[in-house]
């Protein structure tokens, strides 16, 4: 059995995510997706939440499952055995940081690989925290999320200008 996590905040999933899960999990046996909950950092939307639409929207895909996990991945993956990182990479920016914790992650443990896989270009430009702001202003963010998602975002604004 040949298992990968993806590990991300997901806050909230974005189609840059989806298609990252849909071809990740066309390369595994299983693709464990691994709702961050750091208590360092402020959410929009609770990790349940996350998993809920996250259940939902990655549903169809037999071999993918859902985490929460609030501590390093790379105890998460010593504890599931896995050794195979996910890391979605959308230009230069993301692989100079990516890299980097791909590094820290190696130090960690050297049993563990971290594969790039480079964004699809319809989603280039796209970032949860910009969906955020353009949701809260009320802007089109249909073609950056789902509307499971855009649903859920207006729910979260409700009275946004
Ligand atoms: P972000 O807030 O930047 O969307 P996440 O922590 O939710 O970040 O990201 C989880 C993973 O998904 C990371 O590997 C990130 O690089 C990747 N990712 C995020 N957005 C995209 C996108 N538009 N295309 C490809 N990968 C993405």
């Amino acid at each position: 059995m040949l298992k990968a996590v993806f590990p991300g905040s997901f806050d909230p999933p974005t189609l840059g995510h989806l298609n990252i899960i849909e071809r990740a999990s066309s390369l595994f046996d299983e693709l464990v997706v691994v709702v961050a909950e750091n208590p360092q950092k402020k959410y929009l939307f609770s990790a349940e939440e996350r998993v809920t639409l996250l259940q939902e929207l990655a549903g169809p895909q037999k071999n993918v499952s859902l985490f929460i996990w609030n501590s390093l991945i790379v105890e998460f993956m010593r504890q599931q055995d896995i050794h195979i990182i996910i890391r979605g990479v959308r230009g230069t920016d993301d692989f100079s940081y990516e890299f980097e914790i791909s590094m820290i992650n190696k130090a960690l443990d050297t049993t563990i690989e971290t594969l790039f896989m480079p964004t699809d270009p319809r989603y280039f430009v796209l970032r949860a925290s910009a969906v955020k702001e353009l949701a809260f202003f009320r802007g089109d963010v249909s073609s950056m999320v789902p509307p499971l998602v855009e649903e859920a975002l207006k729910k979260k604004y409700p009275g946004s200008p």
